[in-house]
């Protein structure tokens, strides 16, 4: 898969599908991360379809046999997040700053959770029915479903494409992305250890809550696939508050005890504030362990919420991806000299600026 242009295209350059005439708003502040999320229905159609009735939007569904379908260009926003925050962006009261404007949805078709069981199938709002193959058996990092732990389970068709589709964007906008995360991650909001609902969002209504893409997608491993990463490595991440916590707070050490709440557990010498560095070296449920530096420069260790972590990508990286800038710009020198024979003819006419001496091309090693 590639990106021409901000559009979705095939090894062989046939593009992928498009989906003409879903409503899509302005050009994107900027693509720092990828947020998976999934369709709750059967079929690529049927997701598309509500995206038609409601008004909502997101680049890219994919379909259980892994056939892609792109809705809206990479650099416009699409509405696929709501309401939400993530380490320096979106904010409640700011509902023009939310996730959308900084990201690309991918929707996979799945029926999502809480499926329970009824003699030997599972079975959702009645209606719905699976085998028992079909079914992830477990809860939601926030601790759902309501009424059973059954998941639809992602085909290996459908994950390998995603991670195709996910690599080919990851290398399009290398610049900006930071990290890829799941909706369930960037929806909710806590201050002072109370659950807080966004502006736009009924109080209670159970509708704002996001369990998406839950826990039969396997994000760690397709996380660390996409981002080249090796899985379960330290990462290093700034620390971002802003308004939703007081500018300062300890790490805990035991975050089962807190469930989601974010206490005054204080473990550590030293409080974080934001844009302190911290290195990520595990992570459960919406918890990362990390470890953090004290004034002398001493290292200690607990758990805070990821939601107020922003990934650091390696510098490694940056400079692969500045190597390669550097070779694509050099290529037309190389293969096209007379640019740089027409430019002296020109200062030469002026007689004012003086000519440059000669240099060879170069040539890309
Ligand atoms: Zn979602």
């Amino acid at each position: 898969m590639k990106v021409i242009n901000d559009l979705l295209y095939e090894d062989d350059g046939t593009q992928c599908q498009f989906e003409k005439d879903i409503k899509y708003g302005g050009d994107l502040a900027a693509c720092e991360y990828i947020v998976m999320h999934c369709t709750t229905g059967p079929t690529a159609q049927s997701a598309i379809s509500s995206f038609h009735r409601e008004g909502l939007s997101t680049h890219l569904v994919i379909d259980r046999d892994g056939t892609v379908t792109q809705c809206v260009p990479f650099n416009k926003i699409a509405w696929h997040t709501g309401s939400s925050q993530w380490a320096d962006k979106g904010y409640r009261a700011v509902d023009s700053d939310n996730l959308s404007n900084y990201s690309i949805g991918i929707e996979m078709v799945n029926w999502e959770g809480d499926f329970y069981k009824v003699d030997d199938h599972w079975v959702k709002q009645k209606k719905i029915s699976l085998p028992d193959e079909d079914i992830f058996f477990g809860i939601s990092k926030h601790g759902y479903p309501v009424h059973g732990c059954g998941w639809q389970k992602y085909p290996p068709e459908q994950i390998e494409k995603a991670v195709e589709v996910v690599k080919a964007l990851v290398a399009a906008y290398s610049e900006t992305l930071l990290d890829v995360v799941g909706h369930e991650d960037i929806k909710k909001e806590w201050e002072n250890g109370e659950q807080v609902f966004f502006k736009n969002d009924k109080q209670g209504d159970p509708n704002t809550d996001r369990e998406d893409p839950g826990p039969a997608f396997p994000m760690a491993s397709f996380r660390a696939r996409v981002l080249a990463l090796q899985e379960g490595a330290p990462e290093d991440f700034e620390v971002f508050f802003r308004d939703v916590v007081p500018d300062y707070r300890w790490l805990i050490d035991q975050p089962e005890l807190y469930g989601r709440n974010w206490k005054q557990g204080r473990t550590g010498p030293k409080a974080l504030a934001s844009h302190d560095i911290v290195q990520v070296v595990e992570r459960k449920d919406w918890w990362a362990k990390v470890v953090a530096k004290n004034i002398d420069g001493t290292p200690f260790e607990g758990w805070m919420p990821e939601r107020y972590l922003k990934r650091i990508p390696p510098p490694v990286k940056e400079k692969e991806a500045l190597k390669e800038k550097e070779e694509i710009v050099a290529q037309p020198q190389a293969v096209i000299p007379p640019v740089n024979e027409a430019a002296e003819e020109i200062n030469k006419d002026k007689g004012k600026v003086p000519k440059k001496p000669h240099q060879p091309p170069i040539i890309p090693v």
